[in-house]
């Protein structure tokens, strides 16, 4: 086994291991997808690569249009507005010209003043909406963009994608060829020292949906594995509408420490299923005492670098 992220082959260690039967019933029940044809193996194990801290999935299997138009019916899926925009907006200056990698419609643009914004999407109907208002995007991935557009652009971003990449070190290093001397790469990704980490049943982190996982630690250990001087990191605290997610999670964790049962990240026993009521109840007075002031870090991790200028 070979970390997907900075190749090391020694110190893969298997930390979760999930039925793959499990995994597709949760799908099949919560989003009405069938997940079968994209994963071959019998489990899929989260692994952790002690050289980068990366955390990734074996197989690093996506999903494909099917998964992800069944997905994209979720009122949810794609918002206009997500907190690390207002972060990432803050790096980049006037007048830049910027690449999006994973751009959807391109709503990051409109966080933006006066730049020269191009979204790289694979989806025809993202293009056609964003050329609405007026903003461009490429069918096409970044790998093949970095080759046609080498040392072009001033900013390369992506938010939410990478961690549903196959190809890491491929979608990073094809970022980085994209721009300029001295040019700024940002990274806006689920956080892994935040409470998803540890989050119950959560199957939109885990493939076909997720593939990997990212600390802050494995974060900044990309700067160094792409030769780029890190600028800085930043967390979202715990956003209002995930309150009630975090304390349920921390719930089912205090109750299963109690009665000494083992975290599993998908556990489908019958005294997990029990305790999912008191939990909720438990869940939703503690969601009352969150405020400013107490908050955990929140779902996002957003991590910045500069190319060397030569
Ligand atoms: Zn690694």
């Amino acid at each position: 086994m070979k970390c997907p992220l900075c190749s090391a082959s020694s110190g893969q260690q298997v930390r979760d291991e999930i039925s793959t039967s499990a995994l597709s019933a949760r799908y099949k029940a919560k989003y009405q997808t069938d997940i079968r044809h994209l994963i071959q193996t019998p489990t899929v194990q989260l692994i952790h690569c002690a050289a980068c801290d990366l955390l990734y999935y074996q197989p690093l299997a996506s999903g494909d249009e099917g998964f992800y138009n069944s997905l994209q019916v979720q009122p949810w899926y794609y918002v206009d507005e997500k907190p690390e925009f207002h972060r990432a907006a803050s790096l980049i200056p006037e007048g830049a010209k910027v690449l999006e990698t994973g751009s959807g419609k391109g709503n990051f643009a409109r966080f933006l003043k006066k730049v020269d914004y191009t979204g790289l999407d694979f989806s025809t109907k993202a293009k056609e909406l964003a050329a609405k208002n007026g903003v461009s995007i490429v069918n096409e991935s970044v790998q093949t963009h970095s080759d046609k557009m080498p040392e072009t652009y001033d900013v390369a971003c992506s938010f939410q994608v990478l961690e549903h990449v196959e190809d890491i070190r491929g979608f990073l290093e094809a970022q980085v060829k994209c721009l300029k001397p001295g040019g700024i790469l940002i990274i806006g990704v689920p956080s892994e020292d935040s409470y998803v980490a540890r989050s119950f049943d959560l199957i939109l982190n885990m493939p076909p949906h997720h593939l990997s996982r990212w600390t802050d630690t494995c974060l900044m250990n990309c700067g160094s594995l792409l030769n780029l001087k890190p600028i800085g990191l930043w967390h979202d605290t715990l956003q209002p509408h995930h309150y009630f997610d975090y304390c349920y999670s921390l719930s089912i964790h205090a109750l299963k420490k109690w009665l000494g049962i083992p975290y599993k990240s998908l556990d489908t026993g019958i005294l997990h299923t029990l305790l999912k009521a008191p939990a909720y109840v438990l869940g939703k007075i503690l969601a009352k005492g969150l405020m400013p002031g107490n908050l955990p870090y929140g779902h996002t991790v957003v991590a910045a670098f500069q190319k060397p200028m030569a």
